[in-house]
Formats: structure tokens, sequence, C-alpha cells
């Protein structure tokens, strides 16, 4: 009887390990933030080292620091032949800028640098340092060449920022990475930047928090499958000098920090790179015309968290989400 007992418990215990999902995760740093990612499947391991790789590939592809960076090379040098990748993240770019009316700028560089964000020692410039600086923050001075993927940049001085798309297009890569793995589930997390591939192991939806700018927990959870939730916040980087607070999206007609009175914008999209660049530069733009841009446009749902703490949440994401806060819906 005994035998029998136990027999029957390592039978359970060995249906129990052969149903569980085999999953495999990673922790990188790359891109300045860490990230994590996380599949399921037989091919997991393999396909989650391809993903890192593809990811660190980017990173120094799209650096402004890596002297053996691509886009190092084009902002030094002011022309460049660039890699399949690299050009088309400065396409998508200057789609996106032509698309926002500007409020996403890739030619901030100079911009960025003068604050201090570049490389992490800040400071407050001066009207007239800004001024210079933003007359090199000239996207239409950025030429593209399709037919040898050449680009060039045709002020002296003016430099490249992808800092705003660069992950959108990263985790588009590594579930595109993943996905020719054979890996079905899978959600990588790039420093806030959540992407899904399809759902869970068990069908059910992926659970992503949006995080809350003013630290309490989360501001609300989306379930998604097959989609990005990006966000682009003024707690994610800035500074404080004389008691205010600098953060990192700057808007590119004045060159300072966006005061939009908004806090945070979460993108929800089943296209990561446009999900970034409209999560920064509908930051910039502020409720008003973030939300205007909403209805004019498709494909996408959005989280606006405001500076006297407001949720607002668009119409398409009503069954998909659920907060303990209270929030307003936008309508079409
Ligand atoms: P995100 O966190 O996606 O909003 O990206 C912020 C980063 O994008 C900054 O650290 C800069 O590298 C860059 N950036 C800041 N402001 C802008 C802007 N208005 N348009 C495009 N890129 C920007
Ligand atoms: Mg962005």
């Amino acid at each position: 009887m005994k035998k029998l007992l136990s027999a029957a418990i390592f039978a359970v215990i060995l249906l129990m390990t052969s149903c569980a999902p085999k999953f495999s995760s990673a922790e990188i740093f790359a891109m300045d933030t860490v990230m994590k990612l996380t599949a399921y499947g037989a091919n997991a391991d393999a396909a989650l080292e391809k993903a890192e790789e593809s990811i660190n590939s980017l990173d120094k592809t799209l650096s402004v620091h890596d002297e053996d960076g691509e886009l190092f090379k084009l902002n030094r040098e002011g022309e460049a032949s660039l890699s399949e990748d690299a050009y088309e993240v400065v396409k998508s770019s200057l789609k996106y800028c032509e698309e926002t009316d500007g409020c996403f700028n890739p030619a901030l560089f100079p911009v960025m640098d003068l604050w201090g964000f570049t490389d992490k020692n800040y400071r407050v410039p001066t009207e007239g340092e800004l001024k210079k600086a933003l007359s090199l923050a000239k996207p239409e001075s950025i030429s593209l060449n399709d037919a040898n993927r050449r680009g060039r940049l045709n002020l002296k001085g003016m430099a490249l920022d992808m800092g705003g798309i660069a992950k959108g297009y990263a985790s588009l890569k590594a579930i595109e990475v993943l996905r020719e793995s054979c890996v079905e589930n899978a959600i990588v997390n790039l420093g806030g930047n959540v992407h899904t591939l399809g759902t869970k192991p068990d069908g059910s939806l992926w659970k992503v928090a949006v995080e809350n700018p003013d630290g309490d927990g989360y501001l609300a959870v989306v379930e998604v499958a097959d989609k990005a939730v990006i966000t682009s916040g003024d707690y994610e980087r800035n500074f404080t000098k004389n008691g205010k607070i600098y953060h990192h999206i700057i808007d590119p007609s004045t060159g300072k920090p966006a005061e939009s009175g908004l806090r945070s914008v979460t993108v929800v999209s089943n296209d990561s790179v446009r999900a970034d660049a409209l999560s920064t530069a509908l930051f910039v733009m502020g409720v008003d015309k973030a939300t205007d841009y909403w209805r004019n446009n498709s494909g996408f749902e959005l989280v606006l968290y405001t500076a006297d703490k407001k949720m607002l949440v668009t119409e398409g994401l009503q069954d998909s989400l659920s907060s303990e806060l209270s929030y307003d819906i936008v309508k079409k």
C-alpha cells in the first residue's frame, strides 16, 4: 500500500513538472538601463541569447558615446554609410518628427548635451547657449539616401540623438529574434518599455503595470497580447538644481524640459517604434494636443498622468485596464 502511494505521488510530481512550461529569463544592462527578458518554450535559452546579442549590438550602433558605433560616426563626421538597422531607426525618427509636427525631434543631441543628459554632467544652460544649440537641432537638415543608405547632416555641429526611439526599435528586434527562434510566448522589459510576444503560455493575457510618477505603487495594470506598452515619464531621468527638477524630455520649441502639465505618457500599440516615438512626442504636446492627436490617428491607446494627479485613459483601453485609482475616459 505504502509503495503504491509513493508511486502515485511520484507520478503526480512528474505530471506537474512536465506540464509546467519551460522558461528562461535574462537580465542585462544596455542603453543605459536595466532590461529583463523572459521567454517560454524548449528553445528559450538559445532564443534569449540571440535577443541579448541583438540588443547589445543595437546599443552600440545607436550610442552617442561608442566610438565604434554608427550614430557616433555619423555625428562626428557629418556623413556615414549606415547599416539597415541604423538607417531604419533614423528614417523612422524623421517620419515621426513629421507626423508630430516636430514634437519628436531626432536632432536634439546638442541640446541634450548642454543640459548634461548625455554624460550625466548636469547643468542649467544659459538662454544664449540654448539658442545656439537649438539652431543646430534642425531635422530638415538631415539627408537620407535610400539607394546607398547614406546619411548626411547638413549643418556643421549638428548631431542626432535616437534616445527617444531606440528602445522601441530594440524591443521590436528582440521580439522578432525570439519569434524566429520558435518562441511563441515572451515578454521583454527594456527599462519600463514593455513588449510582449503572444499571450502567456497558458493563453491568458500579460499583465503590465504602468508606473506611478508619484512613486506610490502603480497607476494601473493593462492586459495585453502581442503589444508594446511604452512609457515616457519625467521621473525616468532628471536632476535637481536650486530646488527645481529638470527632466530629460525636451520641448524642441524651447530647448528646455517640457512643462506640458504631463508627468507621464504610456502608449499601448502593436508598433513599438511608433509607441516609443509617440510617448516622447505626446509628453511634449500636453493633454489637449495629445488627446487630439489620439482622436485624429489610430492604432494606439493612451494612459496619461498629469501634474495635478489626474489619470486619463483613452476609450480603447477601457476593457483591458484596471486601476485602484480613479480616472477619466477620453472618447473619440
Ligand atoms: P523617452 O524616454 O522615450 O521619452 O526618451 C527620452 C529620450 O529621448 C531623452 O533621453 C533624449 O535622448 C531623447 N529626447 C528628449 N526629448 C526629445 C524629443 N522632444 N524628441 C525626440 N527625442 C527626445
Ligand atoms: Mg520614447
